[in-house]
């Protein structure tokens, strides 16, 4: 029988051990793919210590963010052949009949699975995925680049689509780190005017460089003024992707009237919202999470024609410990990628 190699997690308190073990044979919906590469997300790290309430089964294999080549699939797969590159992603499947699938909002599906929590996800040098969800790779691309977009890259895209800011408004990006970095690549894709904020003068510098118009460093003192003054009355939509709980309040201040925030970062406390400024300048405060497949397809399609390209670095399946190490210390620019070769 042939084996594959995982990063698998045993328990939540103990490292991750690179395991041998047999290879799975797709199930009638499903395709294996050989993994290349895959993303690390801090979703991953909590998944592995068992932070958040619903804990993953143990063991398993954290991940959402692998990309590879399909090497067999089930008796009912059409979507995708072998030969075919494609990805894994948060949203491994959902139910596809109750109110929210049929509305086009499968991300919010009770019953959906999640790759790397509920299902085996992509830190291994396979995995399987269903078919009828996982992202398909457009072909000629940087597969190492085409990682993060699967979770980093299809998230901020989505948290600007629902911020329902157009073409030539103003947007805020909180927070330059992993997911802001490509956010302001996308808000200027998608032809906004963008205000990068943020406590570092390096990542504002990276921020300009991909396209930011206005920068503020949220330490001064006057931040929120400098951006209303700037925006000529504040900004009519803002990202939040920090994990700093001054930024949430920072952002709705920053807002124009009528304006929407969107949360995408998971901070672990909550923020006070005040309920006069919110009822009289008509504000709205929004979460959202990942993005549906349509929003993955178009995620991808803006990375595909070279409008977002996110920093990464390449290390070994081998080094995930380290890299949850380093990312724990915040010592993490852009995503880490890691390599199955
Ligand atoms: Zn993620
Ligand atoms: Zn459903």
């Amino acid at each position: 029988m042939s084996t594959m190699r995982a990063a698998v997690v045993h328990s939540f308190t103990e490292p991750l051990r690179i395991d041998e073990r047999p290879l799975p044979a797709p199930g009638p919906h499903e395709a294996l793919v050989r993994v290349e590469y895959t993303g690390v997300c801090h979703t991953d790290l909590h998944a592995a210590r068992g932070d958040w309430p619903v804990k993953p089964e143990l063991p398993f294999v954290p991940g959402h963010e692998g990309v590879g080549t399909v090497v067999a699939v089930g008796e009912h797969v059409e979507r995708v052949r072998v030969g075919d590159l494609v990805g894994n992603a948060w949203l491994a499947s959902a139910c596809g009949a109750c109110e929210f699938c049929e509305s086009g909002w499968e991300t919010l599906c009770p019953a959906q699975r999640n790759s790397g929590y509920s299902v085996d996800g992509s830190f291994g040098d396979h995995m399987l995925v269903d078919a009828r969800f996982c992202p398909v790779i457009p072909a000629g691309v940087d597969l190492a680049a085409a990682a993060p977009i699967l979770c980093a890259g299809v998230t901020v895209y989505k948290g600007l689509k629902v911020t329902e800011a157009r073409p030539g408004q103003w947007m805020l990006v909180s927070g330059i780190g992993g997911l802001g970095h490509v956010a302001v690549q996308y808000a200027v894709a998608m032809g906004m005017r963008v205000v990068a904020i943020d406590v570092d003068e390096t990542k504002l510098a990276l921020a300009r460089q991909h396209g930011a118009e206005v920068t503020v460093n949220a330490d001064e003192h006057d931040a929120v003024g400098e951006i209303t003054r700037a925006t000529g009355g504040g900004v009519h939509g803002a990202l939040v992707t920090a994990v700093n709980g001054k930024a949430f309040p920072q952002a709705v201040a920053g807002l124009r009237r009528g304006g929407t925030v969107a949360l995408v970062g998971l901070p672990p406390e909550s923020f006070p919202l005040d309920i006069f400024t919110t009822v009289l300048l008509g504000l709205t405060v929004r979460g959202s999470i990942v993005g549906t497949r349509r929003d993955m397809a178009e995620a991808l399609d803006f990375f595909a024609r070279g409008l977002v390209s996110p920093t990464y670095s390449v290390r070994r399946l081998e080094e995930i410990n380290e890299v949850f190490g380093e990312m724990d210390r915040g010592g993490i620019d852009g995503r880490v990628v890691l390599s199955m070769a």
